[in-house]
């Protein structure tokens, strides 16, 4: 079943909470891949009732990023949905969520912005206000859906380390669930945007899980200083690849490390094809 009206999902949501059913959301923007059917599976299976969120979410772009040419596939999200036991998708559009004229900007819209220490880093440091609007949006659909549970992939760390910090300090009644990351066979992480890489981009993008499997193998031998494990990256790049960060953060708060242990994360953007890719391994 697809729902485009906050309305008819909220009296949906009532009314399989007076029946006491448990409900798990997987919030998405669409385009599904098994990336996020991992995410949904887990939430169908965990709970009485799966609302998966269909949403390209304008206020999470920056001026100049793909907006307008992000994949929309509907049709084949909500099939995808159906067969694998998702009980409702819901599809707003972006005057359904921000309202009429939908002015975005935070002059005119309560925003959700979650602390700098956070966002002022990896994505957010090119992504200026990308964290802002994804809690906002993710704040309102936890609003209009009530969720006892919602999922997260662990491909997005940064975000899903700064929604638990969101539901902590705000005191949201629902239980995060972090879902590890879907690769292709090749290592390549599943991403929506690995649609815009041609055969040969597609090669090269192998480069972060390369990287980053590599850093593991070396601390696993016993490297733990982040400058050398940082050097044993260089000699995958080529000049198909620009780095735009490879950072070592503490998995709860991303505190930088100069030591590696058990609770860093190695977070790496790269931009191949001019397409900003990113993946992440925790040591
Ligand atoms: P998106 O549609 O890109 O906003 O992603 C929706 C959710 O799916 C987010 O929680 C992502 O972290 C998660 N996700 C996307 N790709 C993957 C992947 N390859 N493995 C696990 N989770 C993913």
């Amino acid at each position: 079943m697809i729902i485009h009206t906050i309305k008819e999902l909220r009296e949906l949501v009532k009314n399989w909470k007076k029946e006491g059913l448990t409900v798990g959301l997987v919030p998405t923007m669409g385009a599904l891949h098994n990336g996020h059917l991992s995410l949904i599976k887990k939430s169908v299976e965990k709970c009485d009732k799966t609302v998966v969120s269909v949403f390209v979410n304008p206020i999470q772009f920056c001026p100049g990023e793909d907006l307008e040419k992000y994949p929309r596939t509907l049709e084949a999200d909500e099939k995808l949905c159906n067969d694998a036991g998702v009980s409702v998708v819901f599809a707003p559009s972006p005057k359904e969520m921000y309202g009429e004229g939908h002015i975005l900007s935070n002059d005119f819209l309560t925003y959700v912005v979650p602390p700098f220490f956070y966002t002022d880093k990896l994505c957010g440091k090119s992504r200026v206000g990308h964290f802002d609007g994804v809690c906002t949006v993710v704040n309102k659909l936890f609003n209009i859906v009530q969720p006892d549970f919602a999922f997260f992939g662990e491909k997005d760390r940064q975000q899903l380390i700064i929604i638990k910090k969101m539901v902590k300090d705000l005191n949201i009644p629902v239980e995060i669930i972090p879902c590890p990351i879907v690769r292709e066979e090749s290592g390549l992480a599943l991403s929506s945007r690995n649609n815009y890489l041609s055969e040969n981009g597609k090669k090269e993008a192998l480069v972060l899980n390369r990287i980053l499997f590599n850093i593991k193998t070396c601390y696993n031998k016993g490297i733990k200083d982040v400058k050398l494990l940082t050097e044993t990256a260089y000699s995958f790049l080529n000049e198909n690849h620009t780095l735009e960060y490879l950072e070592f953060r503490d998995k709860n708060n991303l505190e930088e490390k100069k030591v590696a242990d058990n609770n860093t994360i190695v977070f790496i953007a790269v931009r191949v094809e001019n397409v900003r890719l990113i993946d992440n391994i925790e040591l």
